[in-house]
């Protein structure tokens, strides 16, 4: 069986957690500080905030850009489903706009008519779905015209640029996730990253229930901070990602070259992808038919994603608008092939000899 993915863990993280275990402070402490610099310096950002996941990371980026009840956040509704349950937590509400049928992510121009057609909209959250960077040139100019807070959701784009910046730069606060089938793992785990050092000081409270000063809790927060644990395995795994990325990036292109089956659509390349996933389209009502075919030749796959968020069950007491023209053409076509660091040589050939030899 060839997996759709599989965490690189070694020594290095084997012995980073020894020496936390051995240190006796295994909770939140300077390793988690370290993990912090380290990785807000990688991505561009002044301060980082860790924490106990993708989705706790996005909630509190949410917040902490002075997001809340009532206000309406324009996002995507092609995603996994935590970066509009983000939103659902902190009290505002989601507003979606459709995709493009190249990147897989949010659409400059559906996000400027969703603007001119729901007025109050706020804030943009976008996803670098894939890896994959968004059109940043057209949705700051968007961001800029509107005044809106943006917030990047970029728990699958590790290393991703555009133009040689890094995602997680653009906005006015990001957040990543560190999940063990994501660019890089911490167990579970999750960041902050921002410039602004207000946003920044009150993500800090936020994950560590409002407290600056010890027992002097000034709003109510939460408990989501990262262990030292996780942090030492982030640290060992941010050392590796520029390789791991590379291998990804060197997976990509071997499959540019190499699958050749017209009953297949390759996605889009863009300067500054990851490949956290690589994606193709197969014809509306042949996926199945595709999968089985992986399955019987033992190669892993994944749909990301079946449904829209909004068509989720729940989120069907919300009357949503349910229709996105290429989201749900998108979403019955997609079926993402492994491009892990992981894999062999031997192994990528064994995937497109057999992807060449599948027939509709
Ligand atoms: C994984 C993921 C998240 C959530 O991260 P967790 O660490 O699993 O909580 C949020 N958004 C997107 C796009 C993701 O892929």
């Amino acid at each position: 069986m060839i997996n759709i993915s599989r965490p690189n863990l070694g020594d290095e993280e084997k012995n980073a957690v020894s020496k936390v275990i051995d240190s006796g402070m295994i909770a939140c402490g300077e390793v988690v500080k370290e993990f912090e610099n380290t990785f807000a310096k990688f991505a561009g950002a002044s301060f980082g905030i860790a924490t106990t996941s993708g989705t706790t990371a996005l909630e509190v980026a949410i917040r902490a850009a002075g997001l809340g009840e009532g206000d309406k956040i324009l996002t995507t509704p092609y995603s996994f489903i935590a970066s509009s349950n983000a939103i659902m937590y902190t009290g505002a509400r989601p507003v979606f706009a459709d995709i493009e049928e190249g990147s897989f992510n949010i659409s400059p121009e559906h996000i400027e008519s969703k603007l001119k057609q729901t007025p109050g909209i706020k804030a943009l959250l976008i996803v670098h779905l894939f890896g994959n960077p968004c059109d940043m040139d057209k949705i700051m100019t968007i961001v800029k015209k509107y005044k809106l807070i943006l917030i990047e959701d970029c728990a699958q784009a590790h290393g991703t640029t555009w133009k040689g910046k890094p995602a997680g730069s653009f906005g006015a606060v990001s957040a990543f996730s560190f999940y063990p089938t994501k660019n890089m793992t911490t167990g579970e785990g999750g960041i902050v990253l921002t410039s602004d050092s207000e946003i920044a000081q009150r993500a800090r409270m936020l994950i560590n229930h409002g407290m600056q000063v010890r027992y002097y809790h000034d709003i109510i927060g939460y408990n989501y901070r990262m262990t030292n644990i996780a942090a030492a395995i982030g640290l060992c795994q941010l050392k590796k990602l520029n390789d791991m990325n590379g291998k990804r990036i060197r997976n990509a292109k071997f499959y540019y070259e190499n699958l050749k089956n017209s009953a297949l659509i390759l996605p889009t390349h863009t300067d500054g992808h990851v490949y956290h996933q690589f994606t193709v389209k197969v014809e509306d009502g042949m996926r199945e038919n595709f999968t089985k075919f992986l399955e019987e030749n033992k190669i892993g796959y994944g749909i990301f994603y079946p449904l829209s968020i909004p068509e989720q069950k729940c989120y069907s007491a919300m009357s949503f608008e349910t229709s996105y023209q290429v989201t749900d053409s998108v979403k019955n076509k997609v079926v993402s092939i492994p491009v892990h660091p992981l894999l062999t040589l031997e192994e990528l050939n064994e995937v497109a000899c057999v992807i060449n030899r599948y027939k509709k």
